[in-house]
Parts: structure tokens; C-alpha cells; sequence
């Protein structure tokens, strides 16, 4: 299955996420660990967010979203997946990693595992 990295960065101005260096962090990403690709994006729970996620998300990739908490983001990305008119199914398809309150090793080494969970 194709592993894709959706990150949201919360406008790079949330501060329960002030310790992560979203650069950083994507630059090792890339470097690093095995996926097919990474998108950035400010804000996927607002409307510039669900379009781009209308536009990308497809059947038959796994999607792992770093962003806010799990809970969170169960609200928040379920219209951008329904726009894509693909089911958004918790370790099916879809893997929330939260990087509130994480710094940028803390979220790799999250984000490196759910990428090797992914079979
Ligand atoms: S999805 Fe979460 S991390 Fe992204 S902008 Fe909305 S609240 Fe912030």
C-alpha cells in the first residue's frame, strides 16, 4: 500500500506545538524513512484544506496525518475525507499521529513507526 504523509501545521502558530520544527521535521521525513510522498498544509480543517484533501486522498493509500490530538483530528479531517468520497478508517487506511505537545524528535520517531506498522 502506498504510505502518504499529510501533515497539518496548525498555521505554524499553535502553541502546544512550539518545541517542533515543522522544517526539520519534514526534511528528516523525506531523508529518511520510506513513503511515497509528503504534503504540508496550514490549516486541513478549513475549507482550503478539504479542497486540496478533495483533490489528493484516494482509495488505496494509507494516509498518516501528523497534527493535533487524535480526537481532534476524528472531527476535523472526517469532511476532507468525505469529499474525497473515501472512508476515512482508523489503521485501514488512515493513522492519526498527534504531535501537540511533542518536539521534532519525539514526532519522527511517532510518525517512523506508524510508517513501519503500515504493511
Ligand atoms: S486539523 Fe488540527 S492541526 Fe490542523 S489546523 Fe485544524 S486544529 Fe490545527
Amino acid at each position: 500500500m502506498k504510505k502518504v504523509i499529510l501533515m497539518c501545521t496548525c498555521s505554524f502558530a499553535c502553541p502546544s506545538m512550539k518545541d517542533l520544527s515543522f522544517p526539520e521535521l519534514a526534511e528528516r521525513l523525506r531523508m529518511e524513512l520510506p513513503h511515497e510522498y509528503m504534503v504540508l498544509h496550514p490549516r486541513l480543517c478549513e475549507a482550503n484544506g478539504e479542497n486540496l484533501m478533495e483533490d489528493i486522498v484516494k482509495e488505496g493509500v494509507y494516509y498518516i496525518t501528523p497534527a493535533c490530538k487524535e480526537e481532534k483530528q476524528q472531527k476535523l479531517l472526517r469532511d476532507g475525507f468525505q469529499r474525497a468520497n473515501v472512508p476515512m478508517e482508523k489503521g485501514k487506511n488512515w493513522k492519526p499521529i498527534s504531535v501537540s505537545f511533542k518536539n521534532t524528535d519525539q514526532a519522527f520517531n511517532e510518525i517512523k513507526q506508524a510508517l513501519e506498522e503500515v504493511e
